[in-house]
């Protein structure tokens, strides 16, 4: 069992307390406690398992918004995007996107020239470069495999790509963390006490051992809802007087479910991203290389259940299956080529009647002063490529309300903590000194995900040279991964592990075939006993058929899930 000593916690008295440690929540803290805020997060599962760890993974200015007429938010995300090139260029890269364009569809040429020149214009000063058009013939000769029927040519352009999400919220808690911040994971908050017209303190209870313990705030602090999808159900724990007594009346949240699958490289992928219209309903969706395999998505559907409870539907896979199948013929693609589905839901503002794809996607803080009580601000609404600067507004309001001078902003500066360029010296460095021992693909993947932190997971194969043992022949993760994400990256499961450190749940069928070789790792490395390790592969099966295993492949996959250890 896990135990943690929450006596100092309950004996501090915290100017800033975030909800929910998913992209937003992390920003938040981050910058809360760069600028000196005493600050705690508490998440209920592990860092970024909400959304964060659900999205087509892109960093962009979201050419589509243009549509709607959009343009602040599309300025915004795209100086977002350039400040996430420069301050985690280890973690999100340039990415180019081709559109192919059709007669038939509801996006004609002109249409998407107009847009490609607005999107270069509103990124003026980026250090991308800009769009250009491919007349039909240029893009044939391009593209061979996509279809030619109707075609009018294509456009191409870059935006960014984080690949490893998880870890971009995981960089933000931990950057938090070594600014001062108290970062909880696996602490659910369960009330929210109020006294007047504030909020004084919170019950919380850890998920491991039911404990229940309070964190409190003085007279100045403030309280903020960073719960994405769950943002109603936080002010629904308001309390007064032992009373129940929900914060506010009005639903903030209309939420829209979305998934993806992952498919691996297929009869004529494309070596660039595709955003492409579909066929049968018009929507947009991408087609993406993303870590050596293909990611295509998403759906977008109104949500009105658990987030908790989230999986692909057969008829979202079936759609994503069949649009990739329509622009590339010769992909015939059919359910046997899924290799994980996700879904996640989209904390959109509650907007009834109006359809999923033209609801804003631009953040909202939420001042529940209106609501009295004076001390929490929601957010509501938020992209991943929007974090920090919801981070910076958020931090800004913190300030005011307390009535003190705001100090500048550091995050737009302040690289990551694995922020690192493939020029770096040290890149080279590593690489001729490992290179007895570890594979230059092993070491340049380890760059592409933890930055310049390679260098502490590289030192722990100095002491143990077990550790730099690839986990399985067909990965390039090595064994050192596993024991860094326990001692340093504050991973407490399997899921953990195989999902948000590393990607090794998407490989393996699932990550099924690796377990007996992570398990052994972890009881050697880090303590984990029989039981624990039982413990865990259960829950990371559990967590497989609940969130990530298409029903018509459960059957498969419980075959092979009888291995013993
Ligand atoms: C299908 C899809 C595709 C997307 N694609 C993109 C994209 O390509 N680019 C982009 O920029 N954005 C994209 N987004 C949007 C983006 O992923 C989300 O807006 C963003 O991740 C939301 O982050 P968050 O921190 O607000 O919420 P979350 O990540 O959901 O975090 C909220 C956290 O609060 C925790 N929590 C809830 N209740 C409690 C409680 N009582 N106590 C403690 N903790 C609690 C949850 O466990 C959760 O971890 C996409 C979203 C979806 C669904």
């Amino acid at each position: 069992m896990i135990v943690r000593d929450f006596n100092n916690i309950q004996q501090t008295t915290y100017d800033l307390i975030v909800i929910g440690g998913g992209v937003n929540g992390a920003g938040v803290a981050r910058d809360a406690a760069l600028r000196g805020l005493k600050t705690i997060l508490i998440e209920k599962g592990d860092f970024a398992c909400g959304t964060s760890s659900w999205s087509t993974r892109l960093i962009h200015g979201g050419l589509r918004y243009l549509e709607y007429f959009e343009f602040p938010l599309v300025r915004e995300s795209l100086r977002e995007r350039e400040i996430l090139l420069r301050t985690a260029p280890h973690l999100v890269r340039p990415l180019l996107l081709t559109i192919p364009i059709y007669r038939d569809r509801s996006r004609p040429y002109w249409k998407i020239w107009a847009g490609m020149v607005l999107y270069d214009i509103l990124s003026a000063d980026k250090t991308l470069p800009a769009h250009r058009m491919l007349p039909p013939a240029q893009f044939q000769q391009l593209f061979p495999s996509i279809d030619p029927d109707g075609l009018a040519g294509g456009a191409q352009y870059y935006d960014g790509q984080v690949t490893y999400a998880e870890r971009l919220c995981l960089e933000n808690i931990l950057s938090a963390k070594a600014a001062g911040a108290t970062v909880l994971s696996y602490v659910k908050v369960t009330h929210l006490h109020r006294q007047g017209n504030r909020i004084t303190s919170l019950t919380c209870k850890d998920a491991w051992t039911d404990q229940e313990f309070t964190v409190k705030g003085h007279d100045k602090s403030m309280v903020i809802n960073t719960a994405g999808p769950w943002v109603d159900h936080v002010c629904q724990l308001g309390m007064t007087n032992n009373q129940e007594a929900p914060i506010g009346k009005t639903k903030k949240i209309g939420g829209t479910k979305g998934s993806h699958i992952v498919v691996a490289p297929f009869p004529g992928a494309p070596n660039t991203s595709l955003y492409v219209e579909a066929k049968s309903d018009g929507r947009p969706f991408f087609i993406v290389p993303w870590d050596r395999m293909y990611l295509i998505g998403t759906t977008d559907h109104k949500f009105t259940g658990s987030p908790d409870q989230l999986k692909a539907d057969d008829d979202e896979i079936d759609y994503l299956l069949r649009e990739t199948n329509y622009i590339i013929p010769n992909a015939q693609l059919s359910r046997q080529d899924v290799k994980f589905t996700y879904s996640g839901v989209r904390p959109l503002p509650n907007a009834e009647g109006k359809r999923p794809g033209s609801i804003t996607r631009k953040h909202i803080l939420f001042d529940h002063t209106k609501e009295g009580v004076t001390n929490l601000v929601s957010l509501i609404g938020g992209k991943l490529t929007t974090y920090r600067q919801v981070g910076e507004e958020m931090v800004d309001l913190v300030f005011k309300r307390q009535g003190k001078p705001v100090p500048p902003c550091p995050t737009e500066n302040k690289p990551l903590p694995g922020c690192i360029l493939p020029s770096d010296p040290r890149v080279q460095q590593v690489l001729t000194e490992y290179r007895d021992r570890i594979s230059s693909q092993t070491i340049n993947h380890l760059f592409s995900m933890y930055g310049s932190k390679t260098l502490e997971i590289l030192g722990l194969t100095d002491s143990e040279p077990d550790l730099a043992t690839p986990i399985t022949p067909e990965l390039p993760d090595i064994k050192a991964q596993i024991v860094y994400a326990v001692r340093q990256e504050l991973a407490y499961t399997l899921v953990d592990i195989m999902r948000r450190r590393t990607t090794l749940a998407m490989h393996s069928h699932y990550g099924m075939n690796l377990l007996p070789s992570l398990t052994d790792t972890l009881r050697q490395y880090c303590g984990w006993d029989e039981h624990k390790c039982n413990q865990e592969r259960e829950r990371y099966i559990n967590y497989m058929n609940n969130n990530c295993l298409p029903d018509f492949d459960s059957l498969n996959t419980s075959q092979e899930l009888s291995f013993s250890s």
